[in-house]
């Protein structure tokens, strides 16, 4: 039987939950919290900037709602179509980063939702954001339902491993030899 339970779990969080159930965040200390804040803030400034030299005008920046903060919306100023952009400061948009764009609530009006990074804008196809919806969907149930399977199944992935800190999975960075640390899978 499957219940239903009201999981709020933040787009940045499933995204990693989608790549793998064990998944578990490790707590940013003070000082990567403010490199990362820096570097995230520097990236959105070339992003707008970008964007407005591309015909976009800047309607909302960190839009927060429950559980969740958007980055960017935009309105392409000739077509009146309105863009959610998700920054990431990352050189290289990731699996997880789409993934994490693409759980978006949808009760946002938006008619594209876009992930940039300092280099490119990237457009997520609507075929995409359902299919990740629709993964999400299963792994809500699978986390509110079967928690304990959910913190055991063990489904390593490069946008994952390096930062986990599920202190029993054995492929935890930590425990494996020198070829598997956190830098070397970045
Ligand atoms: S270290 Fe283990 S629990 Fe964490 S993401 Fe990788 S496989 Fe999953």
């Amino acid at each position: 039987m499957t219940v239903q339970i009201d999981l709020r779990i933040s787009p940045s969080l499933l995204a990693r939950k989608l790549l793998c159930s064990a998944y578990v965040a490790t707590p940013f200390n003070k000082m990567d919290r403010f490199k990362f804040q820096a570097l995230h803030a520097v990236t959105m400034i070339r992003v707008i900037v970008r964007h407005v030299r591309s015909g976009y005008r800047l309607i909302d920046i960190e839009r927060r709602g429950k559980g969740y903060r958007i980055d960017l919306l935009f309105q392409e100023i000739s077509s009146g179509k309105k863009r959610l952009d998700e920054v990431k400061s990352s050189k290289k948009i990731r699996e997880v980063h789409r993934l994490q764009a693409a759980l978006y609530p949808r009760d946002i009006a938006v008619d594209e939702v876009t992930i940039s990074n300092r280099q490119v804008d990237e457009v997520l196809s609507s075929q995409f954001i359902q299919e990740v919806q629709r993964r999400a969907e299963i792994t809500r149930q699978l986390l509110a339902n079967n928690p304990e399977y959910a913190a055991t199944t063990y489904t390593p992935h490069q946008d994952c491993c390096y930062i986990c800190a599920n202190p029993r999975c054995p492929f935890q960075p930590a425990r494996m030899p020198a070829e598997g640390t956190a830098e070397n899978a970045k």
